[in-house]
């Protein structure tokens, strides 16, 4: 299993299993695949709603719980220290787990910054008690990131922001690489381009990517997972379908060269397929996140 090792030693598989959009009543299917083909780490989110059928199928897989790393993300809605204390209970009950391997936030609060630093010391005291084995964010940009180091003690092992093909953001990943901070590529095989309208083609038929696909004898999206991989960022792919989630795995038998590397990274078109960051706000994002 190929691993990245955080910045606080814990290690996690390079490449996970994503779970945003499946529908809870197929999340256990889903993931029983997943983890029967090997993946050995699966991020979900309290907003996702599909906390509860990732620890069912993690506990029916058959494989050890300590062998299977486990993300979630709290939800704005539950900033605030006491308030993401209490998402953590929320989150571990749902999961059906005691401690959490990676518990992120998972969007800035920018028009309430106080709220998010709240969200994160409560990160910190979690880790500080040995409830999650680490601790992160989720779409900071280089202001929020700067803003958090300036408040906080622990450095985010990770932060997850979108990053495909046709919208990198280069210097989101730089400031990662000074501070240690790991991204993790959402929407690796550029899913945002093709399941949302999001001003772009889709990167699954790009005809540059699908014509390094044709000279490995492989598919597009393995062509973007290996671009991820080859340049150090962890990618969670997400599919309900058994067989892409075995073709999404099936990326360490080829490398891309040098040459094939700087084709992808020229497909940047600047064009951002999720939410604005500094347009997230409690009145417009925020809804309750369930107790059960
Ligand atoms: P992905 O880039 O993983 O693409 C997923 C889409 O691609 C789905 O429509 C899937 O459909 C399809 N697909 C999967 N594999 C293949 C394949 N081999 N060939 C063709 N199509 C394929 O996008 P996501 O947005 O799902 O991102 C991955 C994960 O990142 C999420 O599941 C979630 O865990 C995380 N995420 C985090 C966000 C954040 O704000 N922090 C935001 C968005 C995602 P099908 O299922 O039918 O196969």
């Amino acid at each position: 299993m190929h691993e990245l090792t955080l910045n606080n030693g814990v290690t996690i598989p390079a490449l996970g299993f994503g779970v945003f959009q499946t529908p809870p009543d197929e999340t256990r299917a889903a993931v029983d695949a997943a983890l029967a083909t090997g993946y050995r780490h699966i991020d979900t989110a309290a907003a996702y709603g599909n906390e509860r059928q990732v620890g069912e199928a993690i506990a029916g897989s058959g494989v050890d719980r300590s062998d299977v790393f486990v993300e979630t993300k709290i939800w704005i809605s539950d900033y605030g220290y006491d308030e993401t204390l209490h998402g953590f209970e929320k989150a571990a009950r749902k999961l059906g787990v005691d401690q959490i391997d990676l518990l992120i936030l998972h969007q800035a609060l920018p028009s309430d910054f106080d709220k998010t630093i709240g969200a994160y010391r409560a990160l910190e005291k979690l880790l500080a008690d040995a409830d999650v084995r680490a601790i992160g964010v989720s779409n900071f940009m280089v202001e929020h990131l700067t803003a958090l180091l300036d408040a906080v003690d622990v450095v985010p092992a990770v932060n997850q922001i979108e990053v495909h093909p046709y919208f990198a953001q280069r210097e989101v990943q730089a400031f990662g690489v000074e501070h240690g901070i790991v991204t993790q590529a959402w929407a690796p095989i550029g899913g945002i381009t093709f399941y949302r309208d999001s001003g772009h083609t889709s990167t699954l038929e790009d005809p540059s990517i699908g014509e390094i696909a044709t000279a490995h004898g492989k598919s597009p999206a393995q062509v973007m997972l290996r671009w991820h991989l080859q340049q150090g960022r962890q990618v969670i792919p997400k599919s309900v379908r058994p067989e892409r989630i075995a073709e999404n795995f099936d990326v360490f038998d080829f490398a891309l060269t040098d040459a094939e590397l700087a084709t992808i990274d020229g497909l940047e078109t600047g064009k951002r397929g999720g939410p604005e960051p500094a347009d997230v706000t409690l009145a417009a994002w925020g809804r309750p996140v369930p107790e059960d």
